[in-house]
């Protein structure tokens, strides 16, 4: 496996870390929340994770996935969580069943299948929910929501004492509020993400683009993939604080990409993009492997 470091940006305060290249690798990390989407080829960096988010199975995005979940027992991590479109299990499955065979070892994994509207707790307050996007059979994104209680607006006047003498009362005192922290498409074809509240509100959206001149529009419907002309639309109806752009080729710089985007999107928009490799924008970390 090639080795490469792994970008790392900041954005508020939530720190991501990953590396992306369409057909080479696509790994997405954020480490606070616990979360990684997609695997790639599996770097150090992302072994202490305990969760794997997957999108899709293409190789680019799951080869590391054996080495990941056997990686971690040999650094005496407790098993990892695969969160992956329901028919790929079995054929997971099988890859680590083959492998241990090959490794003459059992490799622990804790494998969850989803399906577009699941939802999954990372932590207490943490939940991933699962939605479906358009890029290969069962394919999906995923966003990371932080859950909490919100007192009723008709007892904020209350002490403290008053607000548990209700609640020993049985009184429903608060709301289950959402607050959608991250969230990863994947890869995907356009799609009209604005009637699905958490995605459209999410503070980070971290989005593939993998294709930028007019030439390549074909190219990017047959691999259900977005163009940026796609791009700037799928935006438009989203009102992310950030936008983490992933997945473009070798084949177009980084410089390339921002002007096509600088040009192509609104300027409101275009401020609030961070293109997931760009080398300016990011603090570089080694990649031990
Ligand atoms: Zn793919």
């Amino acid at each position: 496996m090639p080795s490469h470091s792994l970008a790392r940006i900041a954005v508020d305060d939530i720190e991501i870390i990953g590396y992306s290249v369409a057909g080479e690798e696509t790994v997405v990390a954020v480490p606070q929340l616990d979360v990684c989407f997609d695997i790639g080829k599996a770097p150090d960096q992302i072994i202490p994770i305990n969760h794997v988010l997957l999108t899709h199975g293409h190789m680019d995005h799951a080869a590391g996935l054996a080495y990941y979940l056997s990686h971690r027992k040999f650094c005496g991590h407790t098993e990892g969580t695969v969160l992956a479109p329901v028919d790929l299990i079995p054929h997971i499955r099988q890859i680590l069943d083959a492998w241990g065979r090959l490794d003459g070892t059992y490799v622990p994994a804790n494998l969850v299948g989803v399906v577009p509207g699941d939802e999954y707790k990372i932590k207490p307050n943490l939940i991933a929910r699962v939605f479906p996007t358009k890029h290969c059979r069962g394919s999906v994104g995923y966003s990371i929501i932080e859950t909490r209680r919100k007192l009723k607006t008709e007892y904020t006047g209350l002490t403290g004492p008053q607000i548990v003498e209700l609640k020993k009362q049985g009184f429903p005192i608060d709301n289950p509020m959402e607050i959608p922290l991250v969230t990863y498409l994947g890869d995907t074809k356009y799609v009209d993400f604005s009637s699905l509240d958490y995605v459209a509100n999410s503070k980070v959206m971290i989005a593939e683009c993998t294709f930028f001149f007019e030439e390549h529009l074909d190219r990017a419907d047959a691999g259900r993939h977005m163009h940026i002309d796609e791009f700037g639309r799928l935006l438009e109806g989203l009102h992310n604080d950030h936008i983490v752009v992933t997945h473009l080729t070798q084949r177009t710089a980084i410089r390339e990409a921002k002007a096509m985007m600088k040009e192509k999107l609104d300027k409101d928009i275009y401020d609030r993009i961070t293109i997931l490799m760009d080398r300016r924008s990011m603090n570089r970390i080694n990649n031990k492997k």
